[in-house]
């Protein structure tokens, strides 16, 4: 509750929250404070991860729409297309999903079945970085990704249309901001697209070798 206050108050548009982890009332309860906490201010996005199935997933999505969230990712697992169109037939809540999509393909057949309101592609595992582009609202999925992996998802969302929200986790990434020599980390909640040669970033080579197995950095250090 107090992450998602300093996180508005910070400037981020939108707070997610993961559930299907542990006791679902208690969960539920944590959402709607932090809805209560954050509503006007900031939108709300639940991610549950694949966790519920066909029974389970209508008792929290009424939840869910009931505290105004904006929507809900990953009600079922992943290969669940056509529970995933009944949800969104069935209620008034956009439903997230496709972060483990890859090609085109997975996309079109994801989005012709109605199983998705909002895509979310990751870039590395899309298939080619604008795989998972169409003409609906998505948002980036990098989770814990590299800085290059985020670089090549920021310059994507300044490219396209449809755009909606850049993900970012609120815990420390060490693949992320510390290999590179110029962060690359929102302020005020705006992530600035980096701007030079490629994708714009640069790696910090000591910081990148400490990463290496000893013997790896060696190799490396001698070619
Ligand atoms: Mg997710």
């Amino acid at each position: 509750m107090d992450l998602a206050r300093d996180l508005v108050a910070a400037g981020y548009p939108a707070v997610k929250v993961s559930i299907g982890r542990g006791d679902l009332e208690d969960e539920l309860a944590t959402v709607q404070a932090i809805s209560d906490a954050v509503r006007g201010e900031a939108r709300l996005l639940v991610d549950a991860h694949g966790a519920y199935n066909a029974d389970s997933v209508r008792y929290v999505a009424r939840r869910l729409q009931d505290m105004s969230v904006d929507w809900f990712e990953d009600p079922l697992p992943p290969g669940d297309l056509d529970g995933c169109s009944r949800l969104a037939a069935a209620f008034d809540l956009a439903i997230a999903g496709g972060e483990t999509d890859c090609t085109r393909w997975q996309f079109a057949k994801r989005l012709s079945a109605g199983a998705a309101d909002v895509v979310l592609p990751d870039v590395c595992r899309a298939g080619g970085i604008s795989e998972g582009l169409h003409n609906v609202r998505w948002a980036t999925r990098v989770s814990m990704g590299s800085s290059v992996h985020i670089a090549a998802a920021a310059h994507l969302a300044a490219a396209s249309s449809n755009f909606l929200a850049f993900e970012w986790p609120s815990t420390p990434n060490p693949l992320g901001d510390p290999l590179l020599t110029v962060p690359l980390h929102p302020v005020g909640g705006i992530l600035t697209v980096p701007d030079g040669p490629g994708l714009g970033i640069a790696f910090d080579e000591e910081v990148l070798r400490a990463h290496l197995d000893p013997e790896d950095a060696v190799r490396i250090g001698a070619s």
